[in-house]
């Protein structure tokens, strides 16, 4: 794999502060793929300086300046499109298909979403006997995670640069290669020098070197939310804005009124794609006690086909975070009714696709972020017992509601604490806003609400 060995700063490459380096695995043979420079804080302070130092300029385009310079990063990301998807492959472990459907097509879609925006939103509007100016919030430090590697960063960075800030981007350390190519992609878009700036490196330090730095005026993250929330009391602190993208354990309500093949079907299959390292998956599903029997076997008839298909986990740590879940939930009195914490391979990062039967709401496996390929099912008496345990974890992100008629769904997700919630298997939306009640986040991405993040209003008075 292609690795550059700099870190990209005011319009090119070049050399870290340091000697150390990352090593990109692949998670399906555990091969050494490349290696990235590790930054330092030197080289995060250098970076947001370049991005200071471009903002003026940047901040003052006109909007139809900075859409175009957006097609051209869509186009750009379009022409490598193959590149990108065997890139995330190859550092992710995402099967093919998965790579190319979603992993390198939806940052095309977002990318050009937000060229589409930045020609057409109203940065300035009358109200009463005032102008309100929409206006870039400043430099932004962008901190992603490597679930999906390229979506986080284009889900940022694209509506940071339609709203006129300038950028400094620490990909997660598992996946520093495609974001490599996005940096290659916004420099070929001609993105000016210092607009886009990228710094490969680890969390603790690069990332909180960025999270922490005082001229960074919004810390945009996802991940974890251990480490959103210390983010969080560092942006606190400095009277910072953030915007938090962070865990999930939403719930696939199975009313006992919908289409109970079709739910479970398509729950195992949303739990199960990109190996369960999605943080909005519906990874708790809901059915009603006199139905609960009948879903598990579908379940597990569902699981079975999955096998072979999904790929591995991102890395050997996060392989050992979910089989300790598998084990816990065993432990716990749960059914294991199809997988295990065993590996199915001798090499890479495999885990079996699981389903939990008799889980009860209490449950660590029904309370916490497990992100692998692990479907616990719940049983409950009735609705409000179900939207009890709908609403019973610390999370808000997403969720599906199944009903036999929509309205009857619609009702029923008016009422849950989450941030999105498909309807009887409604699709992805990439310019619905996306972000979470409660623990999983502050902010929204995506869309006219995800540039809103990007910008600050300014009134004058007349
Ligand atoms: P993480 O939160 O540790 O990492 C996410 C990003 O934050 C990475 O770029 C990382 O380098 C950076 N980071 C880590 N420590 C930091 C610090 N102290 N200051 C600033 N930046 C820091 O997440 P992870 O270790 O990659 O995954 C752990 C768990 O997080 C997963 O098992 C999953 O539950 C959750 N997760 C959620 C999402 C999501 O989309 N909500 C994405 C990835 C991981």
């Amino acid at each position: 794999m292609k690795a550059h060995d700099g870190i990209y700063l005011d319009g090119a490459w070049r050399p870290a502060t340091g000697p150390d380096t990352i090593e990109v695995v692949n998670p399906v043979d555990e091969q050494v793929i490349g290696r990235v420079p590790a930054g330092t804080a030197e080289d995060v302070d250098a970076a947001v300086r370049a991005a200071r130092a471009a903002l003026p300029a940047w901040a003052a385009t006109a909007p139809a300046q900075r859409a175009a310079r957006l097609a051209a990063l869509r186009d750009a990301l379009a022409a490598r499109q193959d590149e990108i998807a065997e890139t995330v492959t190859a550092e992710l472990g995402a099967p093919a298909k998965l790579a190319q459907a979603v992993h390198a097509a939806l940052p095309i879609t977002v990318a050009g979403s937000y060229a589409e925006l930045a020609a057409t939103y109203a940065f300035e509007e009358k109200v009463g006997n005032s102008t309100v100016h929409h206006e870039p919030i400043g430099v932004v430090g962008a901190i992603t995670p490597w679930n999906y590697p390229l979506h986080q960063i284009v889900a940022k960075v694209a509506p940071a640069l339609a709203a006129g800030c300038t950028v400094v981007l620490k990909p997660a350390e598992d996946t520093p290669l495609v974001a490599q190519l996005f940096a290659e992609a916004a420099h070929e878009a001609g993105v000016p020098a210092g607009v886009f700036n990228l710094v490969t490196g680890l969390g603790p330090v690069a990332g909180q070197a960025l999270a922490e730095h005082l001229d960074v005026d919004l810390v945009s993250f996802t991940g974890s939310t251990a480490v959103g929330r210390q983010i969080g009391a560092t942006a606190g602190a400095a009277v910072k804005k953030v915007a938090l993208e962070l865990g999930g354990k939403s719930a696939n309500v199975i009313l006992p009124s919908a289409d109970l093949a079709k739910a479970v079907n398509v729950g195992v299959a949303n739990v199960m794609s990109n190996s369960g390292q999605t943080c909005s998956a519906w990874t708790r599903m809901l059915v009603h006690r006199e139905q609960y029997e009948e879903a598990v076997g579908i379940a597990a008839t569902a699981v079975a086909k999955y096998g072979d298909r999904i790929g591995p986990v991102v890395s050997a740590k996060q392989r050992a975070r979910v089989r300790s879940y598998i084990e816990k939930g065993v432990a716990e009195g749960a059914r294991l009714v199809a997988g295990g914490p065993e590996s199915p391979r001798e090499r890479g990062y495999f885990v079996s696709p699981t389903v939990f039967a008799d889980v009860t709401p209490d449950m660590t496996i029904a309370q916490e972020e497990i992100f692998g390929p692990v479907l616990t099912i719940l049983s409950y008496e009735d609705e409000e017992d179900a939207l009890r345990i709908a609403n019973g974890t610390v999370y808000g992100l997403a969720g599906a509601v199944w009903a036999g008629d929509e309205e009857e769904a619609v009702a029923f997700a008016r009422r849950m604490d989450t941030g999105q919630v498909d309807i009887n298997g409604g699709r992805f939306n990439p310019l619905a806003p996306f972000g979470g009640y409660k623990q999983s986040g502050v902010g929204r991405e995506l869309g006219t609400h995800g540039l809103a993040e990007y910008l600050q209003t300014k009134s004058l008075q007349f």
